[in-house]
C-alpha cells in the first residue's frame, strides 16, 4: 500500500471529536457524584481530564494545535497519556511527506509500464521461492481462509516485495503529518488515532513501528484501521507482528481478502478476445452481467474457446483502452480491489499469481506507442469535455470513473469506439470540437 486508499472506513468528524470529550468529562463527573438515586446539584466540573504537558513546539502551529486536540480525543478514546505522549515526542511535520501529499505526479504511468515491474520476471521468480520456501504455512492460510497462495504471495510482492521494502517512517510522524492538514487530513486523523490503540494495545517498541510515508506498515502493509480490524497471529506466538513475522503478515492479508468476500474456487478472471463491433461502452469494471451474456454477444477466452455457459457475473476491463487486452473478470477482482483500490493494482496482482502458478502472459499486445498525458493535458481533456456538454467532474487532473463515463459519451456521440480511454489523439479532437463551441 503505497498510499491511502479507500477502504479506510472509520473517520472522525469534528462532532464526533467532541462527542468523545464530552463522554470524558462526563465520566468524570460521575465519578466524582455519589451514588445517589436522585443528586441534587451536579458538582462543577473543573478538573481538566489529564493535564496538558508543555511540549516543546514543532514550528509549526497548526500542527502543534492539531495535536494538542488529538491529545484530547485520544484521552477521550481510552488512549492513555503517557501512551499519546510516548507515541507523539518530538514530533514535527516531515517536509517530503508535505511535498509528496500535495504534488500530483506529472505523468501518470502508463499501465504497461507499470506492469512491466509488477509483474516483472524478478518478481515472477521471487514468488516462486517464496511459494516454496512458505508452503506450509501458506497451505494451511489458504486452507482456513480459502484465498489461493498464489494470490497471498502475490499482494506480499506488490506490497513489499516479499518484505524488502517495509517503509521507514515513524509512523505517527507520518501519520500526524497527513492528519493536520492537506488533502488526506480525514483519512490520516482515523488512521492516527488507531495507531495509537495499537501502539497501547500490542506493547510495540515505537522504534518498531516503521511505516511507509501513508502510513502502512508490515510486510503486507495494512493501514492501522485495516490492522484493528483483519490482523491475526498466524503463526501462533501470541502477539501479533506484521513488520516480522511472515505467516501473521500473510493470515492477515488472507483474512481481509476473505471476509471482503473472497469467493473460493473462483477465478479472478481472465483474458479475453472481443468480436468486431463490440459495444465498448459496457466494458467497464462497474458494469457485471451475467457470462451467457458477453457469450452470446461472442466474447471468447484469448486462445478462441467459447466462454463457460452460465449466471456468473462478470465484467470486461480494457486497461488500455480498445487497442490493448480485453479480460474478463469475476467478483473476486473487485475484493483485490478491497486491498488497493486501483483497477491496475488489483490486475497487477491476478497475473502476478497466474504467472506464479505457471500461466502464459498477456497474449493481445499494449499500445506502447501511446504516450501519457501530462497534468495540464489531463485538466484540458476535463475542461474540453465540460465545454462540450459532457460532465467530466470536478477538474482535478485525475481523469477517474466520471471523466471516463463522459468521455465515453463523447466518444459515442462522435461514433467513435466508447472505450473512456483517454489518448493525447482524443485529446486532439476534443480541442478541435471544444475550440468550435460559441
Ligand atoms: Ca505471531
Amino acid at each position: 500500500m503505497t498510499r491511502p486508499r479507500s477502504r479506510t472506513g472509520r473517520s472522525l468528524t469534528s462532532l464526533q471529536r467532541l462527542a468523545a470529550l464530552c463522554g470524558a468529562l462526563l465520566a468524570v463527573a460521575c465519578a466524582a457524584t455519589a451514588p445517589k438515586p436522585t443528586p441534587p446539584v451536579p458538582p462543577a466540573v473543573s478538573i481538566p481530564i489529564a493535564p496538558l504537558p508543555v511540549r516543546p513546539t514543532s514550528g509549526d502551529a497548526k500542527f502543534d494545535a492539531f495535536l494538542q486536540a488529538a491529545r484530547i480525543t485520544a484521552l477521550g478514546q481510552g488512549i492513555t497519556a503517557a501512551t499519546f505522549d510516548s507515541a507523539t515526542a518530538g514530533l514535527a511535520p516531515i517536509p517530503s511527506i508535505v511535498a509528496a501529499n500535495a504534488n500530483q505526479p506529472e505523468f501518470s504511468k502508463p499501465v504497461w509500464s507499470y506492469l512491466d515491474s509488477a509483474v516483472s520476471a524478478r518478481r515472477i521468480k521471487d514468488a516462486k521461492l517464496m511459494l516454496a520456501r512458505h508452503g506450509d504455512v501458506l497451505a494451511r492460510i489458504e486452507a482456513a481462509y480459502g484465498v489461493p497462495k498464489e494470490i497471498l504471495v502475490s499482494v506480499w510482492g506488490m506490497e513489499t516485495d516479499y518484505g524488502a521494502g517495509n517503509g521507514g517512517t515513524n509512523i505517527f510522524a507520518a501519520l500526524a503529518t497527513l492528519a493536520y492538514d492537506g488533502p488526506r487530513a480525514e483519512y490520516a486523523r482515523a488512521e492516527f488515532f488507531a495507531a495509537l490503540k495499537i501502539y497501547q494495545e500490542q506493547r510495540y517498541a515505537l522504534s518498531e513501528m516503521r511505516a511507509s510515508w501513508a502510513g502502512a506498515f508490515g510486510q503486507t502493509q495494512f493501514t492501522p484501521t485495516t490492522f484493528l480490524k483483519y490482523a491475526v497471529d498466524g503463526d501462533g506466538d501470541g502477539k501479533i507482528d506484521l513488520w516480522q513475522s511472515v505467516a501473521d503478515a500473510l493470515a492477515s492479508a488472507a483474512r481481509l481478502l476473505a471476509e471482503q468476500g473472497w469467493n473460493k474456487g473462483q477465478a479472478w478472471g481472465f483474458e479475453v478476445r472481443l468480436p468486431a463491433g463490440f459495444a465498448y461502452e459496457d466494458a467497464d469494471t462497474d458494469t457485471q452481467k451475467p457470462l451467457s451474456d458477453w457469450r452470446a454477444r461472442g466474447v471468447k477466452r484469448i486462445g478462441g474457446a467459447a466462454l463457460p455457459a452460465g449466471a456468473d457475473s462478470a465484467a470486461i476491463y480494457l486497461p488500455a483502452g480498445a487497442n490493448g487486452p480485453a479480460f474478463l473478470l469475476f467478483p473476486n477482482f473487485n475484493v483485490i480491489l478491497k486491498y488497493n483500490n486501483a483497477a491496475s493494482y488489483a490486475l497487477a496482482v491476478a497475473l502476478l499469481a497466474d504467472r506464479m502458478a505457471g500461466a502464459d502472459p498477456v497474449v493481445h499486445t499494449w499500445p506502447r506507442a501511446e504516450r501519457p498525458l501530462s497534468r495540464n493535458e489531463r485538466f484540458s481533456f476535463q475542461q474540453d469535455l465540460a465545454r462540450l456538454g459532457f460532465d467530466p467532474g470536478l477538474p482535478d487532473g485525475l481523469l477517474g470513473r466520471k471523466t471516463r463515463a463522459a468521455l465515453r459519451q463523447y466518444q459515442k456521440s462522435r461514433s467513435m469506439a466508447a472505450d473512456g480511454f483517454a489518448t493525447a489523439a482524443l485529446l486532439m479532437a476534443l480541442e478541435k470540437d471544444a475550440a468550435q463551441q460559441p
